[in-house]
């Protein structure tokens, strides 16, 4: 079932996204944390996709495990960058046989070496979902979208502007790339919606629950962190090291929940990093979202 069928039935609601390990002896133990996770009852869970790499398999078959095991209404994320018209068709009828009917569709981002069979089928995220929406109606469709800009975008107006376009050519909603200030998720919604887009926008939020991880993740997708938070983490970090930290990230992570939900939000997708322990402990603490834990 499309999700944005499920989505009419439940708000808010909670989204989970799991990384596929590389290596598969490390599966039994992060399908033990995910069997946890899925108690909670999300309303799906989406698993990513290497760009370009070798591990394109390990999410199918990882979306399928979680999808006939766990019963989760799962999301494939499909990445286009080099990728011919064929394999991609190959991948969601792979899918779809499987009983994965929601794709994230994405450009991602392009390796820094050439791959020897890379094809140019496809400049964009919404190249693809042009193409699979007309060819897989079935398919539920989602699509990235950033609060802060795309890195890559020269201004917000224009990145408004293209990711209005990505929504409008068969996506049934955006979910977020992460960001700390819950006004920009206000903004960013505000002003999509002013120029015509009315689709559900799910904010992506990621707990910090080390300096390590913080200096990590904003060198890497480049979003802004607000002083008063930075400075929230360094007392935390000075007080009481790393467990004070990770302790204060925890209640960060709940309160940029039930604003985002105050402001409006359909639902909160939580970058879950395949760390269980944390999310249940997080979710604890926001008990609208936490389905049936127990
Ligand atoms: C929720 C989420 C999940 C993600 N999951 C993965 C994953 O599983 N695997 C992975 O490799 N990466 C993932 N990414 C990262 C993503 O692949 C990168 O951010 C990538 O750089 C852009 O992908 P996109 O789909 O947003 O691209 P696009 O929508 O194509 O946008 C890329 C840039 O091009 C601009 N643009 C868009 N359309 C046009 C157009 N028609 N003409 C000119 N310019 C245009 C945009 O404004 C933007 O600046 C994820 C990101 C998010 C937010």
């Amino acid at each position: 079932m499309k999700i944005r069928t499920l989505m009419e039935g439940r708000r808010p609601f909670l989204s989970l996204e799991f990384f596929p390990p590389k290596a598969r002896e490390q599966w039994p133990g992060f399908f033990a944390k995910a069997e946890l996770l899925a108690r909670l009852s999300p309303l799906f869970a989406s698993v990513t996709y290497g760009a370009g790499g070798g591990t394109q398999d390990n999410t199918r078959d990882v979306a399928t495990r979680m999808r006939r095991q766990l019963g989760l209404p799962t999301m494939a994320h499909l990445t286009c960058v080099g990728a011919s018209r064929d394999r991609v068709a190959r991948f969601v009828d792979g899918l779809l046989a499987d009983g994965v009917d929601n794709v994230l569709a994405l450009r991602g981002d392009a390796p820094a070496a050439a791959l020897p069979d890379a094809s140019s089928d496809f400049a964009h995220a919404s190249d693809l979902v042009e193409f699979l929406a007309r060819g897989w109606p079935e398919l539920g469709l989602a699509v990235a979208c950033y609060p802060e800009a795309h890195p890559e975008s020269p201004t917000v107006e224009q990145d408004l502007a293209w990711t209005r376009r990505k929504l409008d050519a068969g996506a049934d909603f955006g979910v977020t790339q992460l960001f700390f200030d819950v006004r920009r998720y206000q903004d960013f919604a505000a002003r999509l919606g002013r120029l015509g887009a009315a689709k559900p926008l799910i904010p992506g939020v990621l707990p910090l629950l080390s300096m390590q991880s913080l200096h990590r993740i904003l060198s890497l997708c480049g979003a802004s962190i607000p002083v008063a938070l930075y400075l929230e983490l360094q007392e935390a970090q000075q007080q009481g090291g790393p467990a004070a930290v990770r302790a204060r990230g925890v209640d960060i992570a709940r309160r940029q929940m039930r604003e985002l939900l105050a402001l409006g939000a359909p639902g909160i997708h939580l970058y879950t990093l395949n760390n269980a322990d944390a999310c249940l402990e997080i979710l604890a603490g926001v008990p609208e979202l936490a389905g049936t834990a127990s």
